[in-house]
């Protein structure tokens, strides 16, 4: 029989166990192991098949519920837990010991957040960044709000077919069986946020909140009665699609969120966000926004602009130019045409993320591109990143040497209490109290800390031989068939561990390389290694599939398949017993396609040991210590040489020195197989102790209040001090200087002091004559660069003087002098440069217009 209709009844708690509804709502408990073992204890059975405290609440009988009430112990546990996270949301943290110039509120930006498997909202690492940048703003006191849409199906969830393809379902979700609270008026009715669409059709929007600890996180819905059926599926899926529908999703996401926050600021009276920042280019439109709202106040385009730009902070996580997100500018222009920022020049949209420069398609309107635009500090992931993006953007600012685009890096970080394993967590409080610090390790003993991990791999074999039997029988496999699945693996075997989403350049198939020699390690008879892999591939992605498919074919052949396995959907919940429970971490992309990766430092946390290739976060935190670097073969050699050697150079790794270290000299063969091998032990320690703190969120979080949202939020105040004064005369100045730069010359340079044997210590004298093109002498910066010098005249590890007015030529020229001190050996030079005056810019390359000595 079917309904008529649905609706959700919400449970109605008991006096005495109030507070579980709060316990059940805020996503708190996703990381407090206390709450998680409440929710256990009060129905184990049904928290070991939903882990979801919403569901478990409204799954139990009103009988059940009173049942819980009359347990005194329970009452006590709930009441006392209701407590501590009422102290958890209020009490003062980290940022509260910020001065005022810290901001009063921050929006962030991100088209998914991964903060638990109870909401699939995520598809791989950028949205499990955000979940654990949410969360530590969270412990860490920052006023922060994360802005989303609400995906009908999330990401897909992925099986296989008997013949190792991979099959996506979309299982939808319902908001209202979800820890999310609709967003209402005073009246009661939802909040809607509406944006007009071409032909006269609009899209309206719901907005739902979810906790997460002391963060507010609104997600858009576009799933609602007042849509046509093309707009209700407008968020149907986490990056369904692509062209208009994608394009739709993201205006929605940018310029419908900033409305959302409003409406949610005008409700709760918060403060309004003193710095908005984009978790990649997909929320781009929320700068157009709000130049939207600014121009509305009689601001023109170029103040608004200014103004926007200093409190904006925008994140780039895409080393690969095919990753970046680009629309046809036609199709951007149809959309904006149709009202959606009235007040905007259309045209002035569409140059915000035209590729106007050398290499660039000026018909492609690139986000990552607007991104940089649209905000005055940007950042990339990792420090190689940083060096990448700089490179791979450099063409916004030409004329600049690569190290002055003004793209820096931020290291991603991973949530420590959602990633370390609660074993762990158990041990360093039991032994070292409440708030223990990374260095004790090295007080816990060495076999204390195998037994450990020997309790970890168990667990996570455990949980395998589950998934494992689930997928064969999904596979069309019958019990009877299936016997050798509680087999697999062995407690006592050298586990690593590939999990990740499947793109080409992460190369899920690279262990395969030589299968002979992988089957050798696997089998090998003294010290075999076994190996988990899982991963999802994009469902439009043929040649991701096929490499799942290699992949499990391989696994699926008996003399192997008890050292190899395959799990399919992977997601944050098979994530948190897998890390824990390898002893190796494998990661070998393509150097330098991985942004940062963040899977290998969930590894460290749990005491993993790294074998990866220097790319990401790894290239600057291996130190020869804490795991392996699987090197990589020069950009000379073909994809196919590379795969080759550097396949070989992972064996080869494994076999003469992981296995030989894990399996330890001390743990000689015929013993029990209980020796503890120290070295690898000692290994495990120097990780917990020097990586801990450096992967954590918390690290990362406070790199971005002290080197981005405190700086954004401090020249966002200066802007739009009295009336926007400074964003006025700002915008004034710019077009003046850009209008004057074609005409701004470095005509001739001279030095005094220049003799025929130069020596360390020489001082010279640099005259510049500069043509001002109209501008005053005050207006730009010349300055000296000089270092050492290569064949080609490239001046390396320079150095800059500035360079002071002088001499009023007359006719708009003048004569700029200073002098530099030649302070190293060797090939030398210098060159001149002319700039729009640095003090009145964030930095050098601000405005992209130089000029040089022809
Ligand atoms: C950490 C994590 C990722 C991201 O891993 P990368 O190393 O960045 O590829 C993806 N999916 C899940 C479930 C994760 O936990």
């Amino acid at each position: 029989m079917k309904a008529i209709r649905r609706f959700t009844v919400r449970t109605v708690l008991p006096e005495a166990i109030a507070p579980l509804s709060t316990l059940a709502t805020n996503l708190r408990w996703s990381w407090h192991e206390p709450t998680r073992r409440l929710f256990a204890d009060i129905a184990p059975e049904i928290w070991a098949r939903t882990a979801d405290p919403v569901q478990l609440i409204a799954t139990l009988t009103r009988g059940q519920l009173q049942a819980v009430a009359d347990d005194a112990g329970l009452v006590s546990r709930i009441q006392g837990l209701g407590a501590d996270l009422q102290k958890y949301l209020i009490r003062p943290r980290w940022y509260q010991s910020l001065g005022a110039e810290a901001p009063a509120c921050i929006a962030y930006f991100s088209p998914e957040f991964g903060i638990d498997a109870v909401l699939p909202q995520y598809s791989g690492g950028l949205g499990i960044l955000a979940g654990d940048h949410l969360k530590s703003a969270s412990d860490l006191g920052v006023p922060l709000i994360g802005v989303g849409l609400l995906y009908q199906a999330g990401y897909f969830k992925q099986s296989l077919s008997r013949d190792a393809w991979q099959e996506e379902t979309y299982p939808v979700i319902d908001p209202d069986g979800l820890p999310l609270s609709l967003l209402r008026e005073t009246d009661g009715t939802p909040v809607e946020v509406r944006l007009p669409l071409p032909a006269g059709r609009q899209l309206l929007a719901y907005v739902w909140k979810a906790d997460v600890g002391r963060v507010p996180l609104l997600l858009l819905d576009s799933d609602v009665p007042g849509n046509d059926d093309a707009a209700r599926t407008i968020t149907d899926r986490l990056y369904g699609g692509g062209g208009d529908h994608r394009l739709q999703q993201e205006l929605l996401l940018g310029m419908g969120g900033v409305k959302a926050l409003r409406a949610y600021q005008r409700l709760t009276g918060g403060a309004a966000p003193e710095v908005f920042h984009t978790n990649e280019g997909h929320a781009g439109f929320l700068g157009v926004e709000r130049i939207r709202e600014l121009m509305d106040d009689g601001l023109s385009w170029d103040e608004a602009l200014v103004a926007t730009r200093a409190s904006t902070v925008f994140t780039t996580h895409t080393p690969v130019p095919a990753g970046i997100d680009r629309f046809e500018i036609a199709q951007i222009q149809h959309f904006f045409q149709a009202g959606l920022a009235p007040s905007v020049p259309v045209t002035n949209v569409l140059a915000l993320g035209a590729e106007t420069y050398q290499d660039g398609d000026a018909s492609t309107f690139n986000m990552a591109v607007m991104g940089l635009r649209l905000a005055q500090r940007a950042n990339g992931v990792a420090k190689l990143h940083g060096v990448v993006s700089r490179e791979m953007f450099a063409g916004l600012w030409p004329g600049f040497d690569q190290e002055e685009i003004p793209i820096t890096s931020v290291t991603n970080g991973v949530h420590v209490p959602t990633w370390v394993d609660p074993k762990i967590v158990d041990l360093a409080r039991t032994r070292f109290g409440p708030a223990p610090d990374w260095s004790e390790v090295f007080q816990v003993d060495d076999a204390d800390v195998w037994v450990l991990r020997r309790e970890l791999r168990s667990a996570l074999i455990a949980d395998v031989r589950r998934r494992l039997r689930a997928s064969w029988k999904k596979r069309g496999a019958a019990d009877a068939e299936l016997a050798w699945t509680d087999e697999v693996l062995d407690p006592d075997v050298l586990t690593i561990g590939f999990a990740r989403r499947v793109p080409t350049y992460k190369r899920l198939t690279l262990m395969l390389r030589d299968p002979v020699r992988l089957k050798r390690l696997l089998l090998d008879p003294e010290r075999p290694i076994q190996l988990v892999v899982a991963g999802k591939s994009h469902p439009a992605d043929e040649q991701g599939k096929r490499m799942i498919q290699d992949l499990v074919r391989f696994t699926d052949d008996p003399e192997v398949r008890h050292r190899i396995v395959f799990l399919p959907n992977y997601d944050i919940a098979m994530a948190r017993t897998l890390f824990p429970g390898c002893d190796v971490w494998l990661n070998n992309p393509l150097r330098p396609l991985e942004a940062c990766g963040t899977s290998g430092m969930k590894s460290a946390l749990n005491g993993g040991l790294n074998l990866s290739v220097r790319d990401g976060w790894w290239d600057e935190l291996y130190d020869g210590r804490n795991g392996w670097a699987i090197p990589t073969a020069d950009n000379r050699a073909t994809p196919e040489e590379r795969d080759d050697i550097e396949a070989a150079a992972l064996y080869e790794l494994i076999e003469k020195s992981v296995a030989p270290m894990f399996y330890g000299s001390e743990r000689v063969a015929g013993d029990s197989g209980d020796a503890v091998p120290h070295q690898w032990v000692a290994a495990i320690k120097h990780t917990l102790a020097t990586l801990g703190p450096a992967v954590s969120a918390e690290r990362m979080v406070m790199d971005y209040v002290n080197r981005l949202y405190t700086p954004a939020a401090e020249s966002g105040r200066r802007a739009s001090a009295d009336d926007f004064a400074a964003a006025r005369t700002a915008a004034r100045w710019n077009e003046r200087v850009r209008d004057a730069w074609p005409s701004v010359h470095v005509e001739h340079v001279d030095a005094e002091g220049v003799t025929d044997a130069p020596q360390i210590g020489d001082v010279l004298t640099i005259n510049a004559y500069v043509s001002l093109g109209g501008l005053s002498a005050d207006d730009v910066d010349v300055e000296v660069g000089y270092g050492r010098v290569s064949e080609s005249d490239h001046i390396h590890d320079r150095a800059f003087a500035d360079l002071a007015p002088a001499e009023d030529l007359g006719n708009g020229r003048a004569r700029f002098s200073g002098t530099l001190v030649v302070d190293r050996s060797g090939p030398f030079g210098y060159t001149v440069r002319a700039l729009p005056s640095t003090a009145r810019m964030a930095n050098k390359a601000e405005l992209g217009l130089i000029a040089t000595p022809a």
